[in-house]
């Protein structure tokens, strides 16, 4: 599920849409949270779909750690990747703001940890772009994109959260052994590129 803060808005003919913010959404805020809803195709599920329905998976999905597609059912799906983002996934299976998210402001997320299975062309705009975003990506980034996920996971515990409802008790468990010792219970975002 996706932050209940937000909503689509067209960005330009050029991108389509994108997804903006409606309401101040702190640093340390979860901004997405896999959930029981979330549409999950495996390689077998995949290689049978009808060809038609290829072409939304391949643009709307993001590739797991298993290799698996997951289609999310809300907002999530129509984020827009940015080279300087505001929001990534943690690798505790929930995206978090990793800067405040000003109303008005587009919630941008980084496709480097999506395990893109061929690499994309970007146009984020912002000066220092890419240029093109691919799997490989999260290795020569991981350790700063790793300090950024620290600094908001530490924040949790301190701003509001609205998703905290569908965070399981394994996962909080989780989420308080990383507070209670950061720089041993921090998963790296490593562990979320694709297994082969
Ligand atoms: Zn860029």
């Amino acid at each position: 599920m996706f932050h209940p803060a937000s909503r689509l808005k067209n960005k330009s003919s050029r991108i389509g849409l994108g997804v903006y913010a409606t309401e101040f959404i702190p640093h340390g805020t979860i901004t997405y949270i896999r959930d029981p809803l979330e549409l999950v195709i495996n390689d077998l599920d995949y290689a049978a779909l009808p060809p038609l329905l290829l072409a939304p998976v391949e643009r709307y999905a993001y590739v797991d750690e298993q290799g698996n597609r997951i289609l999310s059912w809300d907002l999530g799906k129509y984020v827009n990747h940015c080279c300087f983002p505001n929001t990534m996934t943690t690798g505790f299976g929930f995206e978090i703001a990793i800067r405040d998210i000003l109303p008005g402001d587009e919630i941008t997320d980084e496709y480097g940890l999506f395990n893109l299975e061929a690499p994309m062309a970007l146009s984020c705009s912002k000066p220092g772009c890419r240029g093109i975003v691919s799997a490989s990506d999260l290795d020569t980034h991981v350790s700063v994109w790793d300090e950024e996920v620290k600094s908001a996971l530490l924040r949790i515990r301190q701003v509001e959260q609205p998703l905290w409802s569908l965070v399981q008790p394994e996962l909080e468990a989780q989420i308080d052994d990383f507070l209670a010792d950061p720089e041993q219970h921090y998963p790296s975002l490593s562990l979320v590129k694709r297994r082969q």
